[in-house]
């Protein structure tokens, strides 16, 4: 990859598209690709359209297809709309009753709880929509004790006005398959407890990235939502993901500094002895977290090398001291470079922040160039 940008983070559409048929193998039901926040932070519509998603100006091919877009925020749908999105799209987070007019002319299918929402969706002749419940998680959606306690008003909007879908959503799905079972216990009670209210063919999800990577025969109910999967983050091993995003940019500085000497704001590291210090276009402006400072590694030319001092906003030192460098060499602070790797979810850990934040940040300045596409 040629670039004559000073920092840059490669997108690579390939390998999404790729890890999206693999979670397609292991969910076996069709997929709610999870696209909020700009696609974690890779760009929306160039993710949607690497997995397939259906706009106007493609010839797509729908049985390959996912079977809608997940969004948390209606301006998400309407950039997919404004974009020629002709894909179903899912709003798994809710929307305050006077965002519901504009849902119904985006042709979103909201997920709603609250029987007044529910009739009303049904007073702006909303099309379909999804039931949320919630079995855990204490955020979002209809309260499994409350709907099993006192089902009648939610009852009675079902039957006026039947959902389309009904879902819940794991907490700890990454790290207690225990507290999954729980959950699913909890919506096949809601479930059988509004069996008569709810249409026979409602379709059932549950499943985010890492309970469809804990999954040994499929998903249940009748679809999945993957998001951080897609990306090549926290399910890798179990998935087989491949790595999607590469951060990249040039040394714009090097430069020896004497032992004593110390490396940016408030001093926090002092060269031991004479050192060669390189300085890299990235900073917490670009989503590289101050909380790499002296402690993230970075890549020249295929070795790894100490972040040393404070990130800064705009502009990260690196020690090359043991590494031949140059003026204008690209440095990799995520991805892979040749046979050395750092996975997004080694990074994260490095900073002591989940693969989500570090994804997500990297949306705030940095240029995105697409590879890896057909
Ligand atoms: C974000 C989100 C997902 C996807 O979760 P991942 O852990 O990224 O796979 C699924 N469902 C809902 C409701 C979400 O908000």
């Amino acid at each position: 990859m040629t670039s004559t940008l000073p920092a840059w983070l490669e997108v690579d559409v390939g390998a999404i598209r790729r890890n999206f048929a693999r979670l397609q193998a292991k969910a076996r039901v069709p997929l709610v690709v999870m696209l909020k926040a700009d696609a974690y932070g890779l760009g929306m519509i160039d993710v949607a359209r690497a997995v397939g998603v259906s706009f106007e100006d493609d010839q797509h091919d729908a049985a390959h297809a996912p079977w809608a877009v997940g969004v948390s925020r209606l301006a998400e749908a309407s950039a997919l709309r404004e974009a020629g999105c002709s894909s179903r799209i899912l709003c798994c987070a809710p929307l305050s009753v006077s965002e519901l007019g504009d849902a119904v002319a985006l042709h979103v299918r909201p997920s709603l709880y609250e029987p007044n929402d529910i009739h009303r969706w049904r007073s702006l002749s909303g099309g379909p929509w999804h039931l949320s419940i919630d079995t855990g998680m204490s955020r979002a959606g209809a309260s499994w004790t409350d709907v099993l306690s006192q089902p009648a008003s939610l009852e009675k909007a079902l039957k006026v006005s039947p959902p389309e879908g009904v879902f819940t959503h794991f907490h700890s799905a990454d790290c207690s398959e225990s507290s999954m079972v729980q959950q699913e216990e909890r919506f096949a009670r809601v479930h059988a407890a509004l069996a008569h209210a709810l249409p026979v063919d409602a379709l059932a999800h549950l499943d985010n990235s890492a309970a469809i990577a804990a999954r040994p025969h499929g998903s249940p109910g009748q679809l999945a939502r993957p998001g951080i999967a897609l990306f090549g983050a926290r399910e890798v091993q179990r998935l087989a993901l491949e790595q999607a995003v590469h951060l990249r940019a040039r040394v714009v500085d090097l430069r020896w500094i004497a032992s004593g000497d110390t490396v940016s704001y408030a001093a926090t590291w002092t060269a031991p002895d004479a050192r060669r210090i390189a300085t890299v276009p990235v900073g917490y402006a670009d989503g590289y977290r101050q909380s790499f400072s002296n402690r993230g590694e970075v890549s020249v030319r295929g070795e790894l090398c100490p972040i040393v001092g404070r990130v800064t906003m705009d502009l990260t030192m690196i020690d090359v001291t043991q590494v031949t460098c140059e003026l204008g060499d690209i440095v990799t602070l995520i991805g892979r470079d040749g046979d050395t790797l750092l996975s997004t979810d080694a990074v994260a850990e490095r900073g002591a922040i989940s693969a989500y934040e570090l994804l997500v940040g990297l949306r705030l300045r940095l240029p995105r160039l697409s590879i890896g596409g057909a």
